[in-house]
């Protein structure tokens, strides 16, 4: 049987592509390990984790096990008024790893739905401190949070596209992305542009939403980690929630379990995602501090208005519990420190092209930043043609692989890089 290519091209939406005139996608017949098999037999050694998830690579026996355990036992039932143990253990194992007063979990479907879920918990924390005027939220450019209208409104004003939907989309307050990177000593002025709009706006905002660390698909930037001590500092004196978004961050990509734990910095609210069922299925979670979930319940009315339907799916659930254990009980940090040096080291050869802005890499994250934007068509056949699969954004080629690949899987994707990049801008 042969895939139905022209059914795809007509009838299926891909993200961000044209209907009318899509680029070309490339079918899949399987995944394992690190390598994806396409319908036509080529592999590719995956340099993406299917974006942040899959951080134990594909078809991953325990997770495997996890769902069809589970499947047996019952695949889905409502959590309004029920409750079951793959949501208990998930719930005890996000509550161990955070730090200690975020122990109150919101799980929901996907990303931006945690996102929305963060604002709302913020917005009805402040009706119930009887400051209903702080609505607005506060964040830095360059950032991305999702694609439901709340969370668009919070991503980079230029990239997320805020003009296509202007009148429709919330206006929220933008200050400069963090300016300090991630191993430059801390500058004040980085902070500047954030403390003057805490300072002016503070009785009508609710909260600061920003991803720590790594803003990941507003540019891949890496910041200092002092920025969120201050920030942390800048909103507690002035009264304003902080949110972190650890939907990218989370669960050990940028070497640390949470990419709060580089600033030693604890925000009320934490939002999860990706990578929390090992790339398995879609989940994601709020957690909240008990503070923030008590401020709630304590005002009118009482509740907090969120409730997908298939909030805590025992599925999504058991294998996220999964996936935790296998990352807990195995040697990450050594894996994460090693792709760290090895996507260091096999990038660096890129800094002498030109058209190469910069090259970095933080954690299982290696960037190389051009001066103008991929030919996206015949980038993406370049890699694929040599037996990688890499999809860069914008200006950006950039590696996130499962942390299960291996030194000569990882040079390759690397090595691919270099050559195809030198090859069009050398
Ligand atoms: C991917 C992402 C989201 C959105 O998650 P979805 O599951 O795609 O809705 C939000 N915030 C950050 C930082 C992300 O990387």
């Amino acid at each position: 049987m042969t895939i139905d290519l022209d059914f795809d091209r007509c009838h299926l939406w891909h993200p961000y592509t044209s209907m009318k005139e899509p680029l070309p996608v490339y079918p899949v017949a399987g995944a394992s390990g690190v390598m994806i098999e396409l319908e036509d037999g080529r592999k590719l050694i995956d340099g993406m984790s299917s974006w942040w998830a899959a951080i134990h690579g594909y078809n991953h026996p325990a997770l495997n096990r996890a769902v069809t355990e589970q499947i047996g036992r019952m695949s889905h039932v409502m959590f309004g008024g029920l409750t079951h143990e793959p949501a208990i253990e998930l719930g005890k194992i996000l509550t161990g790893l955070l730090p200690d007063p975020l122990d109150r979990v919101f799980f929901c479907d996907s990303g931006s739905v945690s996102v929305e879920v963060a604002i709302k918990m913020s917005l009805q924390y402040w009706q119930a401190a009887d400051k209903p005027g702080k609505k607005r939220l506060l964040t830095v450019r360059s950032g991305y949070h999702g694609d439901t209208f709340m969370a668009m409104s919070l991503c980079d004003p230029v990239t997320g596209m805020h003009s296509l939907f202007s009148g429709a989309v919330p206006e929220q307050l933008f200050v400069e992305a963090p300016s300090c990177g991630f191993g430059e000593p801390w500058r004040e002025e980085a902070i500047t542009g954030m403390r003057q709009a805490l300072e002016t706006h503070a009785d009508t905002i609710a909260a600061v939403i920003i991803e720590p660390i790594v803003q990941g698909a507003g540019g891949m930037r890496f910041y200092n980690p002092r920025y969120l001590q201050r920030l942390r500092e800048l909103c507690s004196e002035h009264g304003v929630l902080l949110i972190f978004d650890e939907i990218a961050t989370g669960f050990g990509r940028t070497g640390r379990m949470f990419a709060m734990e580089h600033a030693g910095v604890i925000p009320d609210i934490v939002c999860l995602g990706k990578a929390l069922t090992g790339g398995y299925m879609t989940l994601a979670a709020t957690v909240a501090s008990g503070h923030v979930a008590n401020t709630i319940s304590g005002g009118n009315p009482g509740l907090f208005m969120h409730g997908p339907t298939f909030m805590a799916n025992p599925l999504a659930c058991a294998v996220a519990v999964a996936s935790l254990k296998l990352l807990l009980s195995g040697d990450w940090q050594t894996d994460v420190r090693r792709i760290e040096r090895q996507l260091a080291e096999g990038l660096a050869p890129c800094a002498k092209f030109d058209g190469v802005r910069d090259v970095r890499a933080l954690g299982a994250i290696g960037v190389v930043e051009l001066d103008h934007p991929v030919d996206m068509a015949s980038i993406q056949q370049a890699f694929v043609e040599r037996g990688v699969w890499v999809r860069p954004f914008g200006r950006l080629v950039y590696l996130m692989p499962p942390f299960i690949i291996r030194d000569d899987e990882l040079a390759r994707l690397t090595s691919v890089i270099c050559e195809v990049i030198g090859a069009e801008y050398r």
